[in-house]
């Protein structure tokens, strides 16, 4: 299969009251194309951060201090001025995050938004845009569409709005849609929906999907592959079925433990003891050590490399040692 955005050995660092600090630690990754990649992990592990480096969004203070991001034939991590970003972002990678409100205008109509961004990527007359975008608008489950199109964004609920949202994604056609937490501000039901729109639209148009969010239960219905990151860097990777079914790393069984659909038998659901470290701080040996139940001392002193499991397996605990005891993951029921 075809790669369509690679990323090798990335660094990503902000300058925070004259001293550097590190967000993105060595993250290397492959997406491939029409693939659903979802990347999880708690608040402040790196995802966003991550993703923006891949649409050139990090703010003023960050920058990619080492590696490379490449999309199909062009090197991203080399782009500098927004006219060169202008070809990628949106219409080759767009993203799609948490708070409608914030990508919607609320003084302009739903309408006019969506079909303003086919005239513009579409290269169409008005005429033509305002049919695309009422096609649009059904296409993402908009009731009454052609109504609704002269409403603004206060008269739709958070969910209809999301929609609006994904139908502006998808008028400039792109070939990778990042969707940040897109659903986390939904009630579970009005989520379950847009996933689902999600899927249907991305057998239809064909679209590569890197998913975050910080909850593994939304992924599993949505995911190929996932990553999981911690403290910046990706601690494990593997198919849907490797993470959920085989997974080695003990930061990944503390976030299946605590789904209420895996929570181990007849013990109460909880979240991770301890929290994650600080960036400001050096870290010797692996980040999750102290958290970690089953550390061993080598976890204190040096880091982990990325271990393989299989060809689409791999993560970064000294468990996966020849030396480290057999530890068997925490019995889950399903
Ligand atoms: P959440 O689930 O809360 O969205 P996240 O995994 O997306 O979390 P990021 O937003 O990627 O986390 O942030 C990763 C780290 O980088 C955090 O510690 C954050 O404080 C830091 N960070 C992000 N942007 C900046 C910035 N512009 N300047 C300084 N630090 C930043
Ligand atoms: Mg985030």
């Amino acid at each position: 299969d075809e790669n369509i955005l690679e990323v090798r050995n990335l660094n990503v660092s902000f300058q925070v009251r004259g001293s550097e600090i590190e967000a993105i630690h060595d993250i290397s990754l492959n997406l491939k194309k029409h693939e659903t990649l979802a990347i999880v992990g708690e608040s402040g592990s790196g995802k966003s951060v991550l993703t923006k480096a891949f649409t050139g969004m990090l703010e003023q203070n960050g920058r990619i201090s080492q590696g490379t991001i490449d999309y199909k034939e062009t090197r991203l991590s080399d782009l500098k001025v927004n006219k060169q970003w202008d070809k990628i972002r949106g219409k080759e990678i767009a993203t799609i995050f948490q708070d409608p409100m914030t990508s919607l205008d609320p003084i302009h109509t739903i309408g006019s938004q969506i079909s303003e961004v086919v005239v513009k990527h579409q290269k169409k007359s008005k005429k033509e845009a305002k049919q695309i975008a009422i096609d649009l608008m059904e296409k993402t489950g908009i009731p009454n569409a052609e109504k609704r199109y002269n409403e603004y964004p206060f008269e739709y609920s958070g969910g209809m709005r999301q929609r609006i949202v994904i139908a502006i994604a998808l008028a400039c056609r792109p070939e990778v849609l990042i969707c940040d937490e897109p659903t986390t501000a939904l009630d579970v039901t009005i989520q379950a929906q847009i996933l689902d729109l999600i899927k249907e639209l991305q057998a239809e148009y064909k679209f590569t999907i890197i998913f975050i969010t910080h909850d593994l239960g939304v992924v599993a219905s949505i995911a190929d592959r996932i990553a999981v990151m911690y403290s910046g860097k990706i601690i494990e990777i593997g198919t849907c079925e490797e993470i959920f079914y085989d997974s080695r790393h003990p930061y990944t069984w503390s976030l299946l433990s605590s789904l209420p659909q895996l929570a181990r038998k007849g013990e109460e659901l909880k979240s991770i003891p301890g929290t994650p470290p600080s960036l400001y701080k050096k870290i010797i040996g692996d980040a999750f050590a102290p958290r970690n139940q089953f550390a061993m001392s080598v976890d204190f002193k040096a880091e982990p490399p990325m271990f393989k499991v299989t060809e689409t397996h791999y993560a970064k605990t000294w468990l996966l040692d020849k030396r480290a005891p057999k530890i068997e993951r925490p019995e889950l029921i399903q």
